[in-house]
């Protein structure tokens, strides 16, 4: 029950946006409280739907005024929920969709609010892309802020390797633009900081010309894991800049144990056909998907991951794949508890590896294998969830001897601070220095953390 003083002034805030106020009890709060993993299931005081960048300053003011926590919620793709919390209010971007392309120059004007989905369809209309992750509905704003990888960055590098500018509301309210000549210290952080340094609500990218790429799947019977992932590994490591290539273990919707590699390559077809050959005579496969389509059909609508089942992932760094690595993975993926858990790894590799850890905010550019242990399971299943949950944890241990420390941020969950440390390794003392300078009050403390070490910390536990 609300009492009369935030009934008015919740009533006062609406009356300074453009957008939409949803409180608890309220037609759509339901909906408007969910995200992708339907295991977060969390209580805001307040989601403000955004329609501008004077919306979002406008909520983070009333926010600051009435005490309320801040969380930002851009496509609500984190894996742990950081976009919502108990008690907290959303700051919601997910109207803000403009885009504006110059074909002459390939550079794209986009708005925050987007998902990955709407951003690759908007630029493949004139030919034109950069990486970014491979599920449509994966907001644009997390994971840029974040990183960025996905099948073009052999190419191309990371997200934030072709991002120009951002357009950002800061905890102090002001409207800045960073850029490498404006405000250049926090554009170097923001390229890899995450959501620490205040709300982005536009960014500018530089495009590149791509157009049909070689890509798609082959799937192997799972009982072929160890001959696959063996293989798999040579593969990428001679894999040129062109291709990327990822291999999971899961259960096809058929109900299939099955391991696949996936992969796109984005330069001469018949180049590419020669490097793909191997793929198509190794082992038995089940499935060839592979061939020349246009780049859009390489980001899936939901990679199997659909909206509102439950998931929970521990991701690794690893400098390679050894045997006792593919012995591990092999054995724990025969045994997993759900058929739709799977265990994923991508190789990062090109354009992103030649750039230095420090020349952005994302410091792991030399770990050129990440993997995801995810468990999945529906709603029904819901009582059965530490079963699922122990299969990841259990297989995670049994890799730790073998990993790099630190996890790309974006992947990492609620780990603790000093795992959050390591992740921006040698970055960590810089992003606090930024912190300092514009979040000492720890406002935005909804993602991975960087700590501010003066203000007043403002951070509040949310169950
Ligand atoms: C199915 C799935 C597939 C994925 N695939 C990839 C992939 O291929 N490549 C990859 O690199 N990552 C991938 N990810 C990870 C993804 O990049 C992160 O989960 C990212 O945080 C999602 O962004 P979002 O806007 O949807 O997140 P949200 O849950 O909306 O936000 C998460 C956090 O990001 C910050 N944030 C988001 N938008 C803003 C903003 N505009 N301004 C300030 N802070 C903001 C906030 O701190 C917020 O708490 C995937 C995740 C999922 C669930």
């Amino acid at each position: 029950m609300r009492t009369a003083f935030e009934s008015t002034a919740i009533v006062q805030l609406q009356a300074r946006l453009r957008g939409d106020v949803i409180c608890p009890g309220d037609a759509g709060y339901e909906r408007a409280r969910r995200v992708w993993n339907g295991r977060i299931n969390r209580y805001p005081a307040l989601i403000v739907y955004c329609a501008d960048p004077e919306d979002v300053l406008t909520t983070i003011d009333f926010a600051r005024r009435v005490g309320l926590p801040i969380t930002v919620r851009g496509g609500g793709h984190s894996m742990v929920g950081f976009s919502v919390g108990n008690g907290a209010l959303v700051i919601d971007l997910s109207r803000l969709k403009g885009i504006q392309i110059d074909p002459q120059t390939g550079i794209a004007r986009v708005q925050a609010g987007l998902t990955l989905g709407e951003f690759v369809h908007a630029a493949q209309v004139y030919g034109l892309a950069t990486t970014t992750g491979t599920v449509a509905g994966t907001g644009l704003g997390g994971l840029t802020l974040g990183g960025g990888i996905g099948w073009l960055m052999g190419n191309y590098g990371l997200t934030i390797d072709s991002l120009l500018a951002v357009d950002l509301v800061t905890a102090d309210g002001q409207r800045l633009s960073a850029d490498a000549t404006e405000h250049p210290d926090l554009f170097w952080g923001l390229r890899g900081g995450g959501g620490n340094f205040g709300v982005a609500t536009a960014f500018a990218f530089q495009l590149h010309p791509v157009d049909r790429v070689l890509a798609g799947k082959i799937s192997y019977p799972l009982s072929q894991a160890r001959e696959v992932l063996r293989f798999y590994r040579d593969f990428t490591q001679a894999a040129p800049d062109e291709l990327t290539a990822y291999v999971d273990l899961t259960t096809t919707s058929h109900g299939i144990p099955v391991i696949t590699i996936s992969l796109c390559y984005a330069g001469p077809f018949a180049t590419g056909e020669r490097l793909v050959a191997p793929l198509r005579t190794f082992g038995s496969p089940l499935l060839d998907l592979v061939h020349p389509r246009p780049y859009l059909q390489t980001i899936s609508s939901d990679a199997g991951d659909p909206d509102g089942h439950h998931y929970y992932e521990q991701a690794l760094s690893l400098p390679e794949l050894n045997d006792d690595i593919i012995d591990l993975v092999a054995d724990a993926s025969a045994a997993r508890t759900s058929h739709y858990s799977q265990v994923l790894i991508q190789h990062v590799h090109g354009a992103v590896r030649r750039v230095s850890s420090t020349a952005t905010a994302f410091a792991l550019r030399e770990v050129p294998y990440v993997m995801n242990i995810v468990a999945e399971w529906n709603a029904d299943d819901a009582d059965e969830a530490e079963r699922h949950m122990a299969w990841v944890r259990a297989l995670q241990t049994a890799l730790l001897p073998f990993t790099l420390k630190g996890v790309y941020t974006n992947f990492l969950g609620d780990e603790g601070q000093e795992q959050v440390r390591a992740s921006y390794g040698v970055n960590y003392e810089r992003l606090v220095a930024l912190k300092n300078t514009y979040d000492p009050g720890n406002i935005f403390h909804f993602d991975q953390n960087i700590q501010p070490t003066r203000g007043v910390n403002h951070t509040r536990a949310v169950p």
